[in-house]
């Protein structure tokens, strides 16, 4: 051990002075206004040379030996409760994994890569008011939920190591617990918030307590009372530097892991602590897969070092059975921040992307509701979607609900549609002129819908409601419509009128740019109020042109039509000859294969399709009877056109998304899982005294906070959107993605698994106990 290297600060850089300050700043950090100079005054130096080397000790660059100089705290002292964690991670995930989903948990301080199956391991303590095993689970969620052991410390034989710089033995700080006061009481508030400020790595400055200090409003002095009072109750263990190992020479770290016989567990364990280069030494449960009881940490300069120590101990205790698994990337190695929430820190990516976003476009998102506003908080930005998960740009795993707003009713990139569109796109990404391909999903539309004889295709819902709408006033020779409060049928100028969807969401009555005279032709009636429509016919005999409804309302979070509504707007129209348009721009190919037409029976005389029929690309679709599409052009003089419509790639994307679904038992799966998550999720609020109103139709979902049955717009807005907010924060931080706003609707793909929703509705049940009742 004698004389360790410093790796990039090599040995010849560390004079005998550097290796005495090194010493000093490991044991004992003086806790006084001016440490520096007081450290000077032992070892000779004026202050300012004790700060030069100190800074240069610590660095930037490769030469960095000095990890941090700061307060440790003591875990158990502080309450808190920790584990080690084995998990098995693919290859070439485990970087994401890893450095991404767990590292930035700020109760992780230890994660390593290791050559064997287990191949990730790391520590995560949580405060004492958290539920620790429901904290890795979330965690290994997040991380792509890989077979995972939980591996508690049941014995502690020895911790710590003091890495020597004199040429000594390595000596143990802290050999064993217990010899420590007992602290009187949990930390207060007040505590808190020093532990979290008194953490950090101290700036290297004459007065380093003065910046904390100042940070927490106090003086210097009661910052420095403060840390002799936490080192008699014994949450802090010491305040002091800790070294870089790695950069002390000590390179490999070899964890050997001994299957030990229970009697014999005590004598080995005290063999294999006695051994100086042993560090850490502890007792963990098994697993049938994983029978080693008796956890040694070994730090030396070489793997063949490791080995040897690994071997002595073998030949001391007569354990042979044992596995050397050696760190092969330190993903992360620094203390545990306490009293930091997970959510604090860990969306710092997304964070910084969003300031960015929002310097070029408005409000950073190109779709108002992406941005978060309405449950606060800011975006997450999405790096990569999977079956039922979407992963952020920090490699953390969520539970999808909103499947880009409905389209991906197969769930993210599913194989089969990335595949036919990869194909497609060596074939040319667009022509403007006819392909086999329109005809094909064309057909499929028609045969799946009841009421559509024949389709045009567009880019989006809205090109889809707008121009179905032109249509039907061509058709009737009228000008007025009558829509739903609520319902949002996309942005069209005239239909931006008590529109749901993020304009619900916002808060804006209408928008802003929309002249009088284009909405006037808009007459307006609460959803599922008939007699409000019958009036609204009355007082504008041969006026009206068409009714457009969401046959399920989904832009005011999920509304079913009451019993006989849409047939009572299919009687009404057809008596007053107005026509009546189904925009099933959400519910097409989504409750049913044939749509909301086909689940409740009434055949309305236009359509609108959009999103399920894109698989994900920008589709959209009206279409109806044949005598009305005939006016279209080039047939009919209704002009309507499209530069990229019925576009290559978007008509494979359909075509394939449409296969899948008209597969035997699709719309039987998809009800089965939602019916559960459903159910599971009114259940966990009723278990927590939290009154919501559950809806649901077939795959679309909504938790309504609220006391009352939600019918229409008016009973939708009562919701307690600020509950909702809160629930939706807890489900993100739980890795379960909801849609930003009460008033949107939840949507399920055949790729959710059955454990998929066990584990939303777990999370719900953390969330609403959470709410408090
Ligand atoms: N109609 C309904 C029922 C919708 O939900 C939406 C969008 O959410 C639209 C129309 C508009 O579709 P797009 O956003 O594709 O323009």
């Amino acid at each position: 051990m004698a004389g360790a290297g410093a790796g990039g600060l090599s040995e010849a850089v560390l004079d005998a002075v550097d290796r005495r300050l090194l010493d000093l700043l490991q044991r004992d950090f003086p806790l006084n206004a001016r440490p520096f100079a007081a450290i000077g005054e032992r070892l000779g130096l004026p202050e300012d040379e004790v700060l030069a080397r100190v800074r240069r000790l610590k660095g930037t660059d490769k030469g960095r030996l000095i990890r941090q100089i700061g307060a440790i705290f003591d875990t158990t002292a502080l309450g808190y409760k920790s584990t080690l964690v084995a998990m098995q991670v693919p290859e070439d995930e485990v970087d994401r994994a890893a450095a991404a989903a767990v590292n930035r948990h700020p109760g992780v301080s230890h994660n390593y890569q290791r050559d064997h199956a287990w191949n990730l391991w790391f520590t995560l303590a949580v405060p004492p008011d958290e539920d620790l095993e429901a904290s890795v689970q979330t965690l290994v969620d997040q991380a792509g939920g890989y077979p995972y052991h939980l591996l508690p410390a049941l014995s502690v034989f020895k911790i710590g190591v003091q890495l020597d710089m004199e040429g000594g033995n390595v000596s143990p700080l802290d050999s064993a617990q217990g010899d420590r006061p007992t602290p009187a009481s949990a930390p207060s508030a007040r505590d808190r918030a020093f532990i979290r400020e008194l953490q950090e790595d101290i700036e290297i400055v004459p007065q380093p307590f003065a910046g904390i200090a100042e940070r927490l409003g106090v003086s210097q002095e009661e910052v420095l009372a403060w840390l002799h009072e936490a080192k008699a109750t014994g949450w802090l263990r010491r305040f002091a530097a800790v070294l870089s190992q790695r950069q002390a020479g000590y390179v490999a770290n070899g964890m050997v892991a001994w299957r030990v016989p229970e009697d014999r567990i005590e004598k080995a364990a005290a063999v294999a602590a006695s051994l100086p280069q042993i560090s850490h030494c502890y007792q963990r449960p098994t697993y049938p897969d994983w029978p080693y009881n008796l956890f040694t940490l070994i730090h030396a300069k070489s793997r063949e070092d490791c080995r040897a120590i690994a071997a002595k101990v073998s030949q001391a205790t007569g354990v042979s059975d044992y596995v050397i698994l050696f760190s092969t990337k330190e993903y992360k190695k620094e203390r545990l921040k306490y009293f930091v929430s997970p959510e604090e820190v860990m969306t710092s990516s997304s964070q910084s992307l969003y300031a960015d976003a929002q310097r070029y476009m408005p409000g950073g998102v190109n779709s108002p509701v992406r941005a978060f506003s309405a449950v606060g908080g800011e975006p997450l930005f999405i790096a990569k979607g999977e079956g039922p998960y979407i992963y952020d740009v920090d490699g953390r795993r969520y539970i999808d609900y909103v499947l880009s707003w409905g389209p991906l009713i197969l769930g993210h990139a599913h194989p089969q549609v990335v595949s036919a569109l990869k194909k497609a796109a060596e074939r040319g990404i667009s022509y403007g002129a006819p392909t086999t391909l329109e005809t094909e999903l064309a057909k499929r539309v028609v045969e799946a819908v009841p009421s559509i004889e024949m389709v045009r295709f567009v880019n989006s819902g809205t090109e889809a409601t707008m121009s179905a709408l032109r249509l039907a006033r061509a058709y009737t020779g009228r000008s007025k419509i009558i829509k739903f409060e609520g319902c949002y049928h996309g942005h069209a100028d005239f239909l931006l009128v008590r529109a749901g969807s993020g304009v619900a969401t916002l808060g804006l009555p209408d928008s802003a740019g929309v002249p009088e005279g284009i909405a006037q032709d808009t007459l307006v009636a609460p959803y599922n109020d008939l007699q409000a429509v019958d009036r609204l016919f009355s007082e504008n005999r041969a006026q009206i042109a068409a009714v457009i409804v969401e046959p399920v309302a989904g832009n005011m979070g999920v509304i079913p039509p009451e019993p006989g509504f849409l047939a009572g707007l299919r009687a009404v129209t057809k008596a007053e000859g107005a026509l009546l348009v189904f925009d099933e721009v959400i519910t097409g190919f989504r409750v049913a294969y044939g749509g909301a037409q086909a689940l409740y029976g009434v055949a309305p005389d236009l359509t609108c399709l959009g999103k399920v029929i894109g698989g994900g690309l920008p589709v959209g679709a009206y279409g109806g009877r044949r005598e009305i599409m005939a006016m279209v052009a080039p047939l009919g003089p209704v002009y309507q056109a499209g530069t990229l419509s019925g576009n290559p790639l978007a008509m494979t994307a359909g075509i394939e998304t449409l296969k899948v679904l008209a597969e035997p038992g699709a719309y039987e799966r998809l009800e089965e899982r939602s019916a559960r998550l459903a159910e599971g999720l009114r259940a966990a609020a009723e278990a927590a005294r939290i009154p919501i109103f559950q809806t649901r139709v077939g795959s679309m979902f909504c938790t309504f906070f609220s006391t009352e049955r939600v019918v229409d717009y008016a009973s939708a807005k009562r919701s307690d959107t600020n509950r909702y907010a809160r629930f939706f924060r807890a489900m993100l931080a739980s890795g379960v993605y909801l849609a930003p706003s009460q008033f949107e609707a939840g949507f399920l793909s055949l790729a959710h698994s059955e454990q998929d929703i066990e584990r939303t509705v777990q999370a719900a049940e953390a969330a609403f106990a959470g709410l408090g009742g």
